[in-house]
């Protein structure tokens, strides 16, 4: 299975995907591999669909209470943003400390890692289906992330970047938030698993028994606030070869003034791939925009650029990559330019740029929330169903849905 196969970069595939959501098998079997997960997240993270998007469509087939486990995980993913928020660039280091002073782990990850070649078939597996779809399933990053963190005693920020750089899905918040959880510097205690846990979720073919985590909790814990790596038998095979990342994105001409002078441009970034909105002036100029300074910073595999490209040209008539300055003297003579808010990509649109804000689920909480729990309470606090949030009523209303209220 490759990135394209399970992920055609098309709106019509994330909707087929919305439409097969079915929450009573998600919130029994989403722990395990092969459950009832819904693989929305590339299209999540590239705002093929919005997470109000993906709630109306799951609650027009099956009504769902506020607190179900569904509505919760969507949750996750707006209370990281809401961190991201708060936080800003904080995020990319420890929120505070962890098991260990931050100097004892490396700051490399060893070849056998990025070789999926450890020889513990957890790991290994993991590595190689990230580089063969962009894509892991939650437990699977968190097996991953614990493994590099806890027993190798690789800093979670080398971990981090290395795997953002090779998910379709990579976001700053989910992914960057994601292991400082299981590093234990933006939680308690550090997230641990062994081999045990891998056997009740995963198919055979990640069988780690016998391996380097088929040890106890407690063997566990003690490896973790330990400064000392735990290196298991690495594989004899060459195992295989990291992808590159750092794909660079289509190089064309920016455009030619005399198209942009006295139209209105809707800026179309990797970030902003949902349908434009209903509301654009005719006539409007749909301008594709690959922004420099984040896609240098924060360098994606060949698989990502293809899904992002594909996308960006059936909804736009044209696409370049250029830095803020670049974009700024392109959009000179423009009547009006705007966009669609995103935080990866704030920092690189100019001032005349409107950006206008995405389609909220959640409410937003002007509090900053350390813990998951508390901005959830603050968040759906009084509700009882999820045709509640006020993020879904806006929804309708702005689609013209017939169940608006
Ligand atoms: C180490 C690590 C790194 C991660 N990196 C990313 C990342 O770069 N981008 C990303 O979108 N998610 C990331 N996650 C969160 C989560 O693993 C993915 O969102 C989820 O696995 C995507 O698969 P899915 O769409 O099938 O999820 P489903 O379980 O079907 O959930 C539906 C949607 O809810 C949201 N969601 C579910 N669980 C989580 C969660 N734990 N945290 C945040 N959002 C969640 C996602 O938007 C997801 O698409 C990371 C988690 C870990 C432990």
């Amino acid at each position: 299975m490759t990135a394209s196969d399970l992920f055609p970069p098309t709106r019509d595939a994330a909707l087929a995907r919305i439409a097969a959501v079915r929450p009573g098998d998600y919130a029994r079997t989403r722990n395990a591999l092969d459950g009832a997960v819904t693989r929305l997240s590339p299209y999540l993270t590239h705002g093929f669909v919005s997470l109000p998007d993906v709630l109306a469509g799951v609650v027009q087939r099956h009504p769902l209470r506020v607190q179900h486990k569904f509505v919760f995980e969507l949750g996750w993913r707006a209370y990281f943003r809401h961190v991201w928020a708060h936080r800003g660039e904080a995020i990319l280091q420890s929120l505070h400390p962890g098991p260990l002073p931050e100097d004892a782990y490396a700051r490399v990850l060893p070849a056998d890692l990025r070789a999926g070649a450890t020889g513990v078939p957890a790991i290994d597996q993991a590595v190689r289906s990230l580089y063969a779809t962009g894509y892991l399933h939650n437990h699977a990053r968190m097996w991953l992330a614990s493994y590099v963190v806890h027993l190798r005693k690789v800093h979670w920020r080398t971990g981090a970047d290395w795997l953002l750089g090779h998910l379709l899905d990579g976001d700053l918040a989910s992914n960057h938030l994601s292991w400082q959880w299981v590093a234990g510097t933006a939680s308690r205690k550090p997230y641990l698993f062994n081999a045990e846990n891998v056997a009740r979720y995963a198919p055979p073919a990640w069988d780690s028994l016998g391996t380097v985590i088929d040890v106890s909790y407690d063997a566990l814990d003690a490896i973790a606030r330990s400064p000392l790596a735990v290196n298991g038998k690495a594989l004899a095979t060459a195992g295989v070869d990291e992808p590159p990342v750092g794909a660079s994105p289509p190089r064309v001409l920016p455009p030619d003034p005399k198209r942009v002078a006295g139209r209105d441009v809707w800026l179309v970034h990797p970030w902003a791939l949902g349908d434009p909105p209903a509301d654009l002036p005719a006539g409007v100029l749909r301008l594709g925009w690959w922004p420099t300074e984040p896609l240098a910073r924060w360098p994606w595999s060949a698989g990502r650029r293809a899904f992002v490209a594909a996308r960006m040209q059936a909804i736009t008539d044209d696409q370049w990559q250029g830095d803020r300055e670049a974009l700024a003297r392109a959009l000179v003579g423009a009547r009006s330019a705007a966009t669609l808010a995103d935080p990866h990509v704030a920092g690189a649109l100019p001032p005349q740029v409107l950006q206008r804000p995405p389609a909220a689920l959640f409410p937003e909480v002007a509090h900053p929330c350390a813990s998951f729990s508390t901005w959830w309470h603050r968040a759906t606090r009084g509700l009882v169903q999820a045709e509640e949030l006020a993020g879904l009523q806006a929804w309708r209303a702005a689609t013209g849905d017939q169940r608006s209220r």
